[in-house]
């Protein structure tokens, strides 16, 4: 069954299908697609908001299956029309970095991110890192010690610039950072996963 329907209400947890390759599936694992003003299909910005959606799972071959066979627009019952998915996965990354620095921003802000070499190790030895966070453009050096701390359960990953990390951590440039609160560390590695999926 096909539901394209939601209300601002309901449930966090319900399911959607993928237009695409027809899963039914918790819907936060999909981005939701409606007709923009000018008439293009793109990533909603406001998914709380109610109206008539398309859901999608944020990869590239279901986002470019759906553009192929017009399936968002069958879905949210308009008319087809040449639908852009190199635009929707472009929206759909920001969408997910826009998330990630949002959980960054909010974790630093309650004091759950360790910032800068001497700090990520002494939270990493503490066992108080869930998630360690390399910039993209760090350093060799950087890099291979980020690798030797994130041992055990302690993730990994490589998200934003060193100047975009200094920014959301008040600072000039941050090349690292660990992340505390297990929870905010799982949906940091799941957000930043389907960023870094939808590269280029
Ligand atoms: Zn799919």
């Amino acid at each position: 069954m096909q539901v394209t329907e939601t209300t601002p209400n309901e449930s966090k947890t319900a399911q959607r299908t993928c237009v695409a390759c027809r899963a039914v599936v918790d819907r936060s694992s999909l981005v939701r697609l409606v007709e923009g003003p000018d008439g293009a299909i793109a990533v909603d910005a406001k998914p709380s908001l109610g109206g008539r959606g398309a859901w999608v799972h944020p990869t590239k071959s279901c986002i470019e299956t759906a553009a192929k066979r017009h399936a968002a627009e069958r879905s949210l019952k308009v008319e087809p029309r040449a639908v852009d998915a190199k635009a929707i996965v472009a929206q759909a990354r920001e969408s997910f970095a826009r998330r990630a620095r949002g959980l960054l921003s909010s974790a630093f802000r309650s004091r759950q991110i360790a910032v800068g070499m001497d700090a990520v190790a002494q939270c990493s030895s503490d066992g108080r890192a869930a998630l360690i966070l390399v910039a993209e453009d760090a350093g060799d050096n950087t890099r291979s010690r980020a690798q030797s701390l994130a041992v055990g359960t302690i993730s990994l990953r490589a998200f934003g610039s060193r100047e975009a990390l200094g920014a959301l951590f008040n600072r000039g440039e941050v090349a690292i950072a660990a992340v505390e609160e297990p929870r905010v560390s799982a949906e940091l590695v799941l957000t930043i996963d389907r960023y870094a999926g939808l590269e280029g």
